[in-house]
């Protein structure tokens, strides 16, 4: 992994809320996007000795809805979840969470967390999927951003900024997912002064609010007030990015303010449960 010695320095005085690898909040399955079936997760986890797992399906979303749960599919969610917690209790720690993307519509259960993520830019009469693919983006930049990447970024950690404030979530998801198709610089310069710029004052956006998570969480998330943040493994696993989000200088910023941070996969397969985690714990 490129970074790794980077990412296990920042660790080391970092506010770590899974150093032992062995909780994961960020779990998709076949309800949503993912491939595998809730229990085969929980078996996996099991498997892998985790102390807790926590379910975070794609909530209710109009204009995804080839990712997200449909309202009737969140209910399943609800009842799948909960028949898993009370069934498997003695062997595991189950969470029911959901990702909820900046633009989701409201919620009818009250989860234990939730993770407030930005998939998506609002354009006009529209919104710009950020983690699609390639094509999809440098098509959306050419016909709403006037072919600027640079602009297209701005409005994106421009919305990143106030992810919490507007999803009342509990922990940041994937900070900088504006990276996903930029290997090697493709899209734009990540050590540009600008783009530094953009996405340090997203975090200290967010940082300037306090945040206190939801009780069912506390003893993983801690009582507040500062901000929890992903150090999320899912681009890696999908073989899209080098390293985890967010970049190093952004976790630094992070982790100098004192904010905790969790190690999530992000996963989507029940094999990339604790994708990477091993070597960033070293
Ligand atoms: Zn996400
Ligand atoms: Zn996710």
């Amino acid at each position: 992994m490129r970074f790794l010695s980077e990412y296990r320095d920042i660790l080391r005085g970092a506010r770590l809320l899974n150093p032992a690898g062995d909780i994961n909040l960020h779990t998709h399955t076949c309800l949503c996007d993912g491939r595998d079936e809730p229990e085969e997760m929980v078996l996996a986890a099991v498997q892998a000795d985790f102390r807790v797992l926590g379910f975070s399906g794609h909530g209710y979303c109009l204009h995804d809805l080839d990712c997200c749960m449909t309202e009737e599919g969140e209910d399943a969610y609800w009842r799948i979840l909960q028949a898993l917690k009370e069934k498997y209790r003695r062997r595991l720690d189950i969470r029911i969470g959901m990702e909820r993307d900046f633009f989701n519509e409201n919620h009818l259960h009250p989860f234990d967390y939730e993770i407030g993520s930005v998939h998506y830019v609002e354009v006009p009469g529209d919104f710009l999927s950020v983690d699609d693919s390639y094509e999809a983006a440098a098509e959306g930049v050419e016909k709403y951003f006037g072919g600027s990447w640079r602009k297209y970024v701005e409005c994106y950690y421009e919305t990143e900024g106030q992810v919490l404030e507007r999803t009342g979530a509990d922990l940041v998801g994937h900070l900088d997912l504006v990276t996903k198709f930029n290997r090697n610089g493709r899209c734009f310069d990540e050590g540009a002064d600008w783009y530094r710029k953009a996405a340090l004052s997203a975090v200290r956006r967010i940082l300037s609010r306090p945040r206190f998570p939801r009780p069912a969480v506390r003893d993983l998330l801690g009582e507040g007030p500062l901000p929890v943040f992903e150090i999320n493994t899912g681009g890696m696993a999908k073989g899209c990015t080098d390293r985890p989000y967010p970049a190093p200088f952004l976790l630094r910023e992070i982790v100098d303010a004192g904010c905790p941070v969790v190690l999530s996969s992000d996963c989507h397969q029940r094999e990339s449960l604790r994708f990477g985690f091993g070597e960033l714990l070293g």
